[in-house]
């Protein structure tokens, strides 16, 4: 088995060689870049699965860089995890929005960033999943069939479509326009508030086997689907 690319850009040297250091040391085959310039021609020449973008870069922004990767159709496997200085809730959405799979805010250790890179790249594996599992929760992606502890749960087209979704995309915060674009589509117009309603159904048919506790509201954001109860 070959060792995952990831490749790094970011400008402060220092920085940089400290994350190619650990992520050496963690069996990770790395690539640098100080701009997105260099960034975007190792991102065609050597497909790195993983690339971690620094936010303030010295000729474009790496949100900027981030919405670009994630627009282009040849790079819908790669993950982005998004490097920033800034911890403002703003900041944290915005980077969201501009598609990055994750952030980490610096100062971060070097175990936590090798923990991020290695869920996002478990999630992009479970893309591809036909059986999506969460607890007690399983979801048969070809079948269209849902099961939680064991027991069968009828589910409507859009609760579904909602939990196929979420169970895809876990440990990450969603917000309503975001469901909406992602769910229901991006030219269907409908009331944010639709999402709440569905959410509501969903929790209602899950709570019997207890996996409601998956979907969490997250207060002035949206919704996370994860495991964990926090
Ligand atoms: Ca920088």
């Amino acid at each position: 088995m070959t060792a995952t690319k990831v490749l790094i850009v970011e400008d402060e040297r220092a920085i940089r060689e400290m994350i190619a250091f650990h992520l050496t040391r963690a069996g990770f085959d790395v690539l640098e870049a100080e701009n997105c310039r260099l960034a975007r021609v190792l991102l065609a020449d050597e497909r790195p699965e993983v690339a971690l973008i620094d936010w303030m870069l010295p000729d474009m922004s790496g949100l900027e860089l981030t919405r670009m990767l994630k627009r282009d159709k040849d790079y819908q496997d790669l993950s982005v995890i998004m490097l920033t200085a800034r911890t403002e809730e703003q900041d944290k959405i915005s980077g969201l929005d501009g598609g990055a799979d994750d952030y980490v805010t610096k100062p971060f250790s070097p175990r936590e960033l090798v923990a991020r890179i290695n869920a996002v790249l478990r999630r992009s594996k479970g893309k591809d999943a036909d059986l999506l599992s969460m607890g007690s929760l399983e979801l048969d992606v070809r079948g269209h069939r849902v099961r939680a502890a064991g027991s069968a749960v009828k589910l409507g087209p859009t609760e579904y479509r909602l939990l196929e979704f979420f169970m895809k995309n876990p440990d990450r915060v969603y917000s309503r326009p975001q469901l909406l674009d992602r769910v229901w589509g991006a030219n269907v117009y409908v009331e944010e508030r639709t999402v709440d309603v569905h959410v509501r159904r969903l929790r209602m048919a899950l709570s019997e086997s207890g996996s409601d506790r998956h979907i969490q509201t997250v207060h002035g954001t949206g919704y996370r689907f994860s495991a964990s109860d926090t």
